[in-house]
C-alpha cells in the first residue's frame, strides 16, 4: 500500500477522534502548493538524461514549510504528498514552528557518479528555488540525500539569494550544520523507546533487536541501543543481511555498512536472511527505518513475533497491519511521533543559523530529549484518557494545534 494512502486512512480515524468539520478535514488533506518538475542533468556520458522532481508544501499554518528531499525510483507525486502531509503532523506534534513539505527526485542514486549526483541536485534546486527560503520552504536530507547533498543545496540556493545557511538543515557542520543532528532522528527513536520501557516496566539493556535499514536511522539507532546494552540480532539493507541470536557486532557493522557504505550482507558475523525472513524474527523491538508499506496484511504481519513496532521509518505499517498488530496486544509506536527527533534537531540548527550562534553537542541532545520526550507524554496521557491507539492519539493532537492555527489565521 503507497505511503500517500496509508496517511490518509490514519487520517480519517484520528480526524474523528479531534472533531474535526468537513471543511477542516478538506482544508488539512490537501497540499498547500504542490509543484512537478523536470531535472535535466548531463551524464558522465555526455547525454543528457531528465528525471522527475516534485516539492510539495502540505502546510504553512504553523511556521515554513519543512521536510526532507528523497533521492529514490518510487518517490512519485503521491508518496511525496504523503510524506509532506507526514511532515505537518510531526512539526505540530513536536511542537516546533514548521509547517510540512517533501521534495523527491525519480532517480536511483546508487546508479550516478558523485559527479551526476551534484548535478541531480543543482538542477532540481534551481527548478524550486523560487519555493524555498529560510521563512518560505526548508529543506533537510532524506532517503538518497545525505549532508553533501544539502551542501550543494546551500550553495546551488547562495548563488541566487546570498549567503543563507538556514534554507536548509542536516549540512555539514563546517557549512553551519547542528552538532548532533546526523544522528538525531535514531537519537530520538532512542529516547521514545527509553521513556516507553520506563512507562512499561520494560528494559532496553538485554533486549533484542530487530532493525530494517541500516542508513542513516537504523545504522544510528543501532549503535545507540547497542551502546545501552541491547542485543541488535538482526539488520538488512535493500540487498538483505545478517541475523545471530547472540547479537551481532554492531560497532563493526557500523563501520562497514555505514560508514564505508557496503552491503550488510557481506559483513561477517551472521547467518544471512533476506527482507522477507527478517519479519519472522522474534524479538523484542522491530524497527523498520527503510521504506514505507513494509509491513502489511499479505505480506507478513502475521509472522511478526515482537513486543513493539518502533516505525523509524514513515509509514512502515499499513492501516490494516495496524488493526491486526493492536489485536494481538503488539505497541506500535507511531512514524511522526518516533522519528521526530529529525525535525526537532532541524529546527535547533534552523534557530542557530538564525542567531549565528552554534551550540554544543550536550545542549542539542538536552533539549531533543526534553522535546520528544513531552510529546511521548502527551500522546501516552491522551492514549490513556481516550482509550485510543497511540498512533490516533498522537495525529489528534497534531491535527488539533494545525486547524487551530488554520482557525486563527481566519481559515
Ligand atoms: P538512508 O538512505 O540513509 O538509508 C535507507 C536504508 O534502507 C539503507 O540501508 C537501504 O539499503 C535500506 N533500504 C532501501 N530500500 C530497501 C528495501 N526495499 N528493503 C530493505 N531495506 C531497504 O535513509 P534514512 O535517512 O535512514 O531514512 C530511512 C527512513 O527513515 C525513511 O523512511 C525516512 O523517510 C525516515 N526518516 C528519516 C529521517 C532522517 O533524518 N534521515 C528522519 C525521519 C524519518
Amino acid at each position: 500500500m503507497p505511503t500517500g494512502a496509508i496517511v490518509r486512512t490514519q487520517f480519517d480515524t484520528a480526524a474523528d477522534l479531534a472533531g474535526l468539520d468537513a471543511s477542516q478535514r478538506r482544508l488539512l488533506q490537501g497540499p498547500f502548493r504542490s509543484v512537478s518538475v523536470e531535472v535535466p542533468v548531463r551524464m558522465d556520458d555526455g547525454r543528457i538524461e531528465v528525471y522527475r522532481g516534485y516539492r510539495i508544501q502540505h502546510s504553512g499554518a504553523r511556521g515554513p514549510c519543512k521536510g526532507g528531499i528523497r533521492f529514490h525510483p518510487e518517490a512519485d507525486e503521491a508518496e511525496v504528498l504523503g510524506l509532506a502531509t507526514t511532515m505537518t503532523w510531526k512539526t505540530a506534534l513536536a511542537d516546533v514552528p514548521f509547517g510540512g513539505a517533501k521534495g523527491g527526485v525519480q532517480v536511483d542514486p546508487r546508479t550516478l557518479s558523485q559527479r551526476e549526483l551534484e548535478g541531480v541536485t543543482r538542477s532540481f534546486t534551481g527548478r524550486i528555488s523560487l519555493m524555498l527560503g529560510p521563512y518560505r520552504d526548508v529543506p533537510a536530507p532524506d532517503m538518497g540525500t545525505n549532508p553533501q547533498v544539502m551542501a550543494w543545496l546551500l550553495d546551488e540556493y547562495s548563488k541566487r539569494n546570498g549567503y543563507s545557511p538556514a534554507v536548509v538543515t542536516g549540512k555539514p557542520v563546517a557549512l553551519g550544520g547542528s552538532l548532533g543532528r546526523e544522528e538525531a532522528t535514531a537519537q530520538g527513536v532512542v529516547y521514545v523507546m527509553e521513556a516507553y520501557a520506563a512507562d512499561e516496566g520494560l528494559a532496553i539493556e538485554g533486549s533484542r533487536v530487530v532493525i530494517q535499514g541500516f542508513g542513516n536511522v537504523g545504522a544510528h539507532t543501532g549503535r545507540l541501543l547497542h551502546e545501552r546494552g541491547a542485543r541488535v540480532i538482526a539488520v538488512t539493507d535493500v540487498d538483505g543481511g545478517l541475523h545471530n541470536d547472540q547479537g551481532l557486532d554492531i560497532p563493526r557493522l557500523f563501520a562497514h555498512a555505514y560508514q564505508q557504505r557496503k552491503p550488510v550482507a557481506e559483513f561477517v558475523g551472521g547467518d544471512a536472511i533476506t527482507n522477507e525472513a527478517l519479519w519472522r524474527v522474534p524479538c523484542d523491538w522491530l524497527i523498520p527505518a527503510a521504506l514505507g508499506g513494509v509491513i502489511s496484511k499479505d505480506r507478513n504481519v502475521n509472522d511478526i513475533e515482537c513486543g513493539v513496532v518502533v516505525e523509524a521509518a514513515n509509514a512502515p505499517t499499513t492501516p490494516i497491519a495496524d488493526k491486526v498488530l493492536e489485536s494481538r496486544g503488539v505497541t506500535v509506536l507511531p512514524d511522526f511521533l518516533v522519528n521526530a527527533g529529525g525535525v526537532i534537531v532541524s529546527y535547533f540548527e534552523w534557530a542557530q543559523n538564525l542567531q549565528q550562534h552554534p551550540w554544543t553537542f550536550e545542549r542539542v541532545n538536552e533539549e531533543l530529549h526534553r522535546k520528544i520526550t513531552a510529546a511521548y507524554r502527551m500522546v501516552r496521557d491522551l492514549r490513556r484518557e481516550r482509550k485510543a491507539q497511540w498512533r490516533t492519539a498522537a495525529y489528534a493532537i497534531a491535527l488539533q494545534r494545525v486547524a487551530e492555527a488554520e482557525r486563527l489565521r481566519g481559515h
